[in-house]
Parts: C-alpha cells; sequence; structure tokens
C-alpha cells in the first residue's frame, strides 16, 4: 500500500480540496471532513496561497496519484509507459491507470474503496483469466476476465459491497455481479473515465 494511503486519508481530500474517495462507505456520508472543513488541513490551510502554473500543475500530478493511489516512483514509471504508447501521452496515462488490476476490482463493484480493492488482490482474493494474480498494478488488456477466487466469495465483506454498492459501472467494463466477475470488454477511452483529473497539466509538468 502507498505509504502515504496509511496515514489519516481525509487529509489528502482536504489538501486536494475535493472528494477522492479514498475511504469507502464513509465518504458517502455527513462524516466525510471535507463537507464540515473544505480547507486544507494544517495552521495555514485558510491562508491566501499564490496558484502559480507549476502549482496547479503539481496539485493535479498529486491528485491523480493519489486517487488511484501510487507512490511518486510508480507513477513516474507509469508515466514513462505511456509515454512510449503511440497516442496521446496524458490519454495514456489515464488508460493505464484504469487498467490496473485493484481499479477494475474497485469500478466492478467488488471493493468500497481502491484501497480495499488493494487489499483484496493481495490476499490473493482475486483473479484473472482464471489464475491468481496479488500484483494491484498488474495492467489488463481487452477481454480478461477478472473473478473473485472461491475463499473470496464466501467473505461478508465483499458480499456486502457487491449488495450495496450503488457504483455506475463504466461503459468498458461488464460485471456479472452474482457470478462475481468482470470483463474487461474494450480499453477505456477518456470520455468513459470519470475522474476529475486534468492529465495534460500532469503531462506539462513532467515535461519540463
Ligand atoms: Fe475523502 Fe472519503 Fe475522507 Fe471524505 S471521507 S475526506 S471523500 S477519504
Amino acid at each position: 500500500m502507498a505509504r502515504e494511503l496509511i496515514g489519516p486519508v481525509c487529509r489528502l481530500c482536504r489538501r486536494e480540496r475535493m472528494k477522492l474517495f479514498l475511504k469507502g462507505s464513509k465518504c458517502d456520508t455527513m462524516r466525510c471532513p471535507i463537507e464540515r472543513r473544505p480547507y486544507p488541513p494544517g495552521m495555514h490551510g485558510r491562508g491566501r496561497i499564490r496558484e502559480s502554473e507549476y502549482l496547479l500543475q503539481l496539485r493535479e500530478k498529486q491528485k491523480a496519484r493519489r486517487i488511484y493511489g501510487l507512490l511518486e516512483k510508480q507513477f513516474r514509471t507509469l508515466y514513462a509507459k505511456a509515454v512510449r504508447q503511440p497516442g496521446i501521452t496524458g490519454e495514456n496515462l489515464m488508460r493505464l491507470l484504469e487498467l490496473r488490476l485493484d481499479n477494475v476490482v474497485y469500478r466492478a463493484g467488488f471493493a468500497s474503496s481502491r484501497n480495499q480493492a488493494r487489499q483484496f488482490v493481495r490476499h490473493g482474493h482475486v483473479a484473472v483469466n482464471g489464475r491468481r494474480v496479488t500484483i494491484p498494478s498488474y495492467t489488463l488488456r481487452k477481454d480478461d476476465v477478472v473473478s473473485i477466487r472461491d475463499k473470496g466469495r464466501k467473505m461478508i465483506v465483499i458480499r456486502h459491497n457487491v449488495d450495496t454498492l450503488d457504483r455506475a459501472v463504466p461503459q468498458w467494463l461488464d460485471v456479472d455481479k452474482p457470478e462475481l466477475r468482470a470483463t474487461v470488454r474494450d480499453l477505456p477511452i477518456r470520455e468513459q473515465i470519470d475522474v476529475p483529473v486534468r492529465e495534460q497539466l500532469i503531462v506539462e509538468l513532467y515535461s519540463k
């Protein structure tokens, strides 16, 4: 797990001044600290910040990194991969982030947060095309089938998530809830990724 996600993660949302949905069900309730304190944490949180171009780019990168729960080094590595791919680098980056195994488990509604999805993967509860995969960053491809393995199927927390989470499934994913199975129908395009990140700013930051 990304080290910074072990601590008080709500501070990360407050730093970005928006909900990053890092805590599962708490995020949709009034207990979400953003509802009460929608300003950055710390003594100078409510002070005026001079918004430079660099700061905007940095904040955008930090936001994306925190939403998907990546460390700086992991994020850089993924960015380098996006640069090598044909097409628009920013879109490639967003696609690679979406196709991470932990993200797909989350998107499919098997986990209440990406953090929890990462834990399920690490604990061996997830299979890709019938084979156990314990690497949360595993990049899925078109037609890959993600499923919850036998032990996971009996877990109350997964059953509870499937029964109660009312999350819209993205168009590029087919989810069979009773079978606890999700198929990557297509590679996601930017319009299908509902993450409030301006990836162009990240590209500008890393291109300096
Ligand atoms: Fe962010 Fe969720 Fe904490 Fe709210 S409850 S601040 S959305 S992690």
